[in-house]
């Protein structure tokens, strides 16, 4: 196994670079309706570090608040999505794996928001399918937003 102590990414004008700190967790498929509007993608990858390990070497990350539960940030020169934090975890970050430069060896290892996913688009794999948040997630949203939690 590939040892990274650290990781950098960036969007596509270059105008925004990142390096994460310590290594990504996490990884999974996102197919809900705001990663989909987003991104103009049927899914997108996200994974997880702590929100300190997450530094901007370059740029300034443009923030929109998404939903009632977290906001996502991207490059306000050429729109690539770079990342997104939820309110039930404000110590943590999740970006868009695919921004890295690389990212062979962070693949995908669960599936999220099926419900809305768009029914031409699969993937082949035997990952657990979630139709909407992992169970784990669910229960943090819950604890934090017992109003709306989804
Ligand atoms: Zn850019
Ligand atoms: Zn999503």
């Amino acid at each position: 196994m590939i040892e990274h102590s650290e990781r950098s990414g960036g969007c596509l004008c270059g105008a925004i670079r990142y390096r994460l700190m310590s290594e990504p967790y996490d990884a999974g498929y996102c197919h809900c309706r705001m990663c989909q509007l987003t991104t103009g993608a049927p899914a997108v990858v996200f994974a997880t570090v702590p929100r300190a390990d997450f530094l901007l070497e370059n740029g300034e990350l443009t923030c929109r608040r998404s939903s009632n539960i977290g906001e996502r940030w991207f490059c306000g020169e050429c729109g690539t999505p770079i990342a997104m934090v939820v309110d039930y975890a404000p110590d943590e970050i999740d970006f868009t794996v695919v921004t890295l430069d690389d990212s062979i060896d962070l693949p995908p290892a669960f599936h999220i928001w099926r419900e809305s996913r768009v029914g031409w688009f699969d993937t082949i794999d035997a990952l657990p399918r979630h139709e909407r948040a992992r169970p784990e997630t669910a229960a943090r949203m819950e604890s934090r937003h017992p109003a709306h939690a989804d």
